[in-house]
């Protein structure tokens, strides 16, 4: 019998995405039907970015820099409480929930706009500012979406290298890289898979130096490092700070970012953004968690002396690190790598492979001391044999 939604036979499902040790099977080019259209060729140029998701929920999860704890149970509760179907049958109303926002961050709510994530973040900003051939200025390796959604409008991408081994912000260079063409130049501070860090003073260099293009320094991990530029929207006119809800709060699921501008420049991302982008649960959910301020600062305590345990660890087996401000570390485990990580995962644990940004790089989330110890203990008896 074909199905009323799809039309298919029963048992005619299409299949799911392979799930190979942690990577999912990027799909193969697609075969376009007869007389099918050809997608622009920005997108037939792209690479397919196909991140891991499936099978992460009974494991130890240290493999994407979220919070591994969970979010302020105030979040799950006041969400209990305000859903209704009433409720549910009305598009979103940010007005209250901007207001709480706005409070939390110490901005005026004309100062940002609440988004799908940063990745929407990111999108509005190229979007708005970047035409189709313009230039980007991105840093390698950094935070895959900025590439993404780069490629996806179009955008010529110049890239410049952190230097190895040490993978410290290569200020110079970015700035001799920043030219009258570049129109946006992206930063994460602290900057992911590397999770080092970059001072205010170098981001006001680079605004300085970019004053003809736009600025974004993704402040995802701020709550872990306390480097911001989030006070300086007000005074520089070409600055964007984007923060999530992924990470420190524990909502990775509600998909909710906030991206900072000058009023007059969030007025302009607002025209290239969908009105109803931001589901009415993740406004909720963002009031009840900044209202736990404690629960926030407790976590970032916790991972912060996490950390320690994790870098001390790592030293004691030998394994070279880079010194981390964000709640992960990436440490070199050279030819180990994926050996290490496969061998991890047999355990329920989940590290990320970074190997192709960096030959032989792990990232590895810092949780708590508790889950940071079980880490150890499994990874000292893979790593001695
Ligand atoms: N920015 C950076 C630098 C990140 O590493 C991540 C997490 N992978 C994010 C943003 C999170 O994006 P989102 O808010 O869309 O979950």
């Amino acid at each position: 019998m074909k199905s009323p939604r799809t039309g298919r036979t029963a048992g005619e499902s299409p299949a799911p995405p392979s799930v190979v040790g942690q990577a999912v099977r990027p799909p193969s080019p697609a075969k376009l039907p007869k007389g099918g259209v050809k997608p622009r060729p920005a997108v037939l140029a792209m690479e397919p970015y196909s991140p891991p998701t499936g099978d992460r929920a009974d494991k130890l999860r240290l493999d994407f820099n979220e919070n591994t704890v969970g979010c302020s149970p105030r979040v799950v509760a006041a969400l209990k409480e305000r859903i209704s179907a009433g409720r549910l049958a009305i598009y979103p109303d940010y007005v209250e929930a901007k207001q709480a926002i706005a409070r939390y961050y110490e901005v005026a709510p004309e100062q940002f706009t609440f988004t799908n994530g940063t990745d929407e973040a990111i999108q509005i900003l190229v979007n708005t500012y970047v035409d189709d051939g313009q230039e980007v200025l991105l840093l390698k390796p950094t935070y895959a979406m900025f590439r993404f959604y780069c490629e996806v409008a179009g955008a010529k991408i110049r890239e410049v290298e952190y230097p190895r081994p040490g993978v410290e912000f290569p200020l110079q260079a970015v700035l001799d890289a920043i030219t009258p063409a570049t129109r946006a130049v992206l930063v994460a501070n602290p900057n992911n898979p590397t999770g080092t860090g970059i001072s205010l003073t170098a981001i006001e260099r680079i605004l300085r130096r970019a004053r003809r293009a736009v600025v974004l320094v993704d402040e995802a991990y701020y709550e872990f490092s306390g480097v911001t530029a989030l006070g300086e929207i007000g005074r520089v006119p070409n600055l964007f700070v984007s923060r999530t809800f992924s990470k420190v709060f524990g909502m990775a699921a509600m998909r909710l970012g906030c991206l900072f501008s000058h009023p007059a420049n969030v007025a302009y991302l607002r025209k290239a953004q969908s009105p109803y982008s931001v589901n009415a649960l993740a406004v909720m959910a963002a009031q009840a968690a900044v209202a736990d301020e404690e629960y926030i600062r407790n976590y970032v305590a916790e991972v912060l002396a996490a950390r320690e345990v994790l870098c001390l660890g790592l030293e004691r087996l030998g394994i070279p690190y880079i010194p981390s401000s964000a709640n992960f570390v990436l440490a070199h485990f050279g030819k180990r790598a994926i050996e290490v990580r496969d061998a991890l995962r047999e355990r329920a644990i989940l590290v990320r492979d970074r190997s192709y940004e960096i030959r032989g790089a792990v990232r590895i989330t810092v949780g708590t001391r508790r889950q940071t110890r079980e880490l150890m203990a499994a990874l000292e008896t893979i790593w001695r044999r």
